[in-house]
């Protein structure tokens, strides 16, 4: 089994290194004040092909795989995990046609949504529900050769950007079986709320959304025909990457919260000598990085699952459990080491432990994963 990187992965960690400190580091500040994703940087990224790594090239993306999306998502979210999660959502959503859609829907959507010329939404939650699809409300209507699609979707990531947005409807006509329908964000009926003030994540913009008499072809239907009332396996199946990329998400973070704890430990003198020499903070940092360490791995092995076209229901349950924990005692072990400092916005890991409990919530919660890990045992 050969663990280390290509040359090809080595350049494209280092591609996404490099953007992150010299392009989003720089404007972090402004992203956590104004709470919104810059069009500027979208711009950037679209001209770097972030938004395309794994995806084939016969529909503009770049034909990596997963491993290189994660090595990719783990550098920019080491600086600032906000822009890791929005390019992870555009992904739910570029995600469900290039698995799900039609070769029309690819050759129609894929290219604007590989290329950033338009952003990718995934529209699930409700008010009444987060994780059980059966609560869902929002309704589609056949009528004729269009869809008419009424409902609320609550925290949507993306929602205020212009692009696609894929939504799971109820089908009326199905017995209320989930069918998932691409929408074009500018068609009248679709309307966003006021971005949602957030603990953390700030870069990364949600709202609500509110679709009143949405029409759209029905041929947007994600699979065409054969799709209808399949909304419960995309989501699922989709879910299950998103997860991918919120485990790498966290290693990023984890390893910046390893990286701040290593500078400030050597620098900070307490009894006349740098915090490094205490063997307390010794034991913080050396668990860290052990669980950091692990984490990756699992998220890269995940990831090689994924690119290899296996199922990675269970595996991304499980990494992303460990990966959402690991980044949770890491931050606290770097506030920790931190002191007072620690727990001022002055200092990054202010931050980090604002923007990593996102990571145990959305996109299912933990307690979720838990019982996904479990079900592979217990059937
Ligand atoms: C910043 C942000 C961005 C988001 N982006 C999106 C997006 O782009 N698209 C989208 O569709 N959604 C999005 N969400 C919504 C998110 O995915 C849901 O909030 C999440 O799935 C949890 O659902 P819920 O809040 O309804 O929690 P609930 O389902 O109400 O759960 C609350 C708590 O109850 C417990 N619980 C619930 N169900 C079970 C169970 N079966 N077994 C045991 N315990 C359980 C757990 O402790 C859980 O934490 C986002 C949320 C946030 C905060």
């Amino acid at each position: 089994m050969d663990f280390s990187f290509s040359e090809e992965q080595l350049a494209i960690k280092e591609a996404a290194r490099r953007f992150a400190e010299t392009e989003i580091k720089p404007l972090v500040e402004r992203m956590e004040r104004e709470r919104s994703t810059p069009r500027e940087l979208i711009r950037r990224m679209k001209d770097l092909g972030f938004y395309a790594v794994q995806y084939p090239k016969a529909y503009g993306g770049a034909g990596a795989s997963y491993i290189e999306y994660v090595i990719m998502l783990e550098e920019l979210s080491r600086v600032y995990c906000s822009i890791g999660g929005h390019i992870s959502v555009n992904n739910l959503c570029a995600g469900t046609i290039n698995d799900f859609g039609t070769e029309e829907q690819k050759q129609q959507y894929l290219p604007q949504l590989l290329t950033g010329d338009a952003i990718g939404s995934f529209a699930f939650t409700e008010p009444g529900t987060g994780t059980d699809p059966k609560a869902i409300t929002t309704t589609c209507l056949r009528d004729g050769d269009e869809w008419v699609i009424n409902g609320e979707k609550l925290f949507i990531s993306n929602s205020t950007i212009p692009g696609y947005i894929v939504v799971f409807c109820k089908d009326v006509e199905m017995e209320g079986r989930i069918t998932n329908i691409i929408v074009p964000k500018d068609t009248p009926g679709y309307r966003t709320s006021q971005l949602v003030e957030k603990m953390g994540m700030r870069g990364m913009e949600v709202a609500d959304i509110v679709l009143q008499d949405v029409r759209v072809p029905y041929g947007n239907t994600t699979g065409g025909e054969a799709g209808r009332g399949k909304g419960f396996q995309i989501l699922t199946a989709e879910i299950a990457v998103g997860k991918l990329g919120i485990s790498a998400q966290c290693v990023g973070m984890a390893q910046a919260a390893l990286d701040e704890s290593v500078k400030y430990a050597k620098r900070r003198m307490q009894h006349g000598k740098p915090i490094a020499t205490f063997q307390t903070i010794q034991s913080l940092i050396g668990e860290m990085s052990a669980e950091v360490a692990a984490a990756r791995y699992t998220t890269l092995a995940t990831a090689y699952k994924r690119s290899q076209g296996m199922d990675i229901l269970y595996d991304s349950a499980r990494t992303r459990l460990f990966a959402s924990q690991v980044v949770h005692r890491a931050a606290s072990n770097a506030m920790q080491v931190h002191g007072a400092f620690g727990y001022t916005t002055e200092f990054v890991v202010e931050r980090i432990f604002r923007d990593m409990k996102l990571a145990e919530i959305y996109e299912g919660v933990n307690e979720i994963q838990r019982i996904i890990a479990a079900a592979e045992l217990l059937r």
